[in-house]
């Protein structure tokens, strides 16, 4: 049986005010999105606002020399473009598409809270960013402080909390891409999980075979993106055995 796509699979629309939905259900458009899609360039302006619903977005750090970083990770429980939400159009990073799947796009102008009529929504929105900025500010502390298996495993759990089974497709290429290091680190440090059993390896796949131990191989980094996390994912209070009760999205008024 094929499931639906609407708009409430992703936790920041589905925390909205009823009428504030409203007003942007006919805005928003259900995109297909690939793996590797360039959605805004860096330094260009923001079209739109993207609410994940399956896929999982990245924003990337492009330095002049060819280097690139991974910045942040977003999933259902949030959107692309919340620059949008504080007056901003434009970014320094690029955002792509990190995992394929369905997002929804909504018109930047539809983002853009001038009337004070719209707080109860702008309250929910800036919630979202507040967990947003604690992300990037962690990655920026992780990237500087721990090494690259730790951060090899954090960004494999990242990955896992925003995906619908326990097998991430992506590349050692990409990784070393999102940590900003030698592919040639990733490859060690996926080896050692190998050797230990923890994931295994397919062919542009990484399957997590024992996450409490993938856990134990992270750095600190991971638990605290984890924890505002349990609070908004009905999925992962679910894996974790923690009992999901309506209404699911409680985080927003936390
Ligand atoms: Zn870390």
């Amino acid at each position: 049986m094929i499931v639906p796509i609407v708009p409430v699979d992703n936790h920041l629309l589905a925390a909205l005010p009823a009428a504030k939905m409203l007003s942007i259900l006919p805005f928003l458009e259900l995109m297909q999105l690939s793996k590797g899609e360039v959605l805004a360039e860096s330094g260009s302006p923001r079209a739109f606002g993207y609410f994940p619903v399956g896929a999982v977005l990245s924003t990337i750090y492009l330095s002049r020399d060819g280097n690139c970083t991974g910045t942040s990770m977003v999933g259902r429980e949030g959107m692309l473009g919340a620059t949008l939400i504080l007056g901003g159009n434009t970014m320094p990073e690029q955002s792509q598409v990190l995992y394929p799947g369905h997002a929804y796009r909504l018109p930047a102008s539809m983002l853009q809270f001038r009337s004070s009529k719209d707080q109860e929504s702008l309250q929910v929105l800036l919630q979202f960013v507040h967990s947003l900025i604690l992300q990037i500010s962690q990655i920026a502390a992780c990237t500087r402080h721990h090494g690259v298996a730790q951060r090899l495993s954090r960004f494999l759990l990242m990955s896992l909390d925003r995906l619908p089974s326990n097998t991430v497709p992506v590349t050692q290429e990409t990784i070393a891409q999102i940590l900003g290091v030698r592919r040639e680190s990733v490859t060690e440090g996926i080896a050692r999980l190998l050797h230990s059993h923890i994931v295994d390896c397919r062919r542009g796949y990484i399957v997590v075979l024992d996450r409490s131990r993938l856990e134990q191989s992270s750095c600190e980094c991971y638990a605290m993106d984890r924890r505002p996390f349990l609070r908004r994912t009905p999925a992962a209070k679910k894996r974790d055995g923690i009992v999901a009760t309506p209404p699911a999205f409680a985080w927003a008024a936390q």
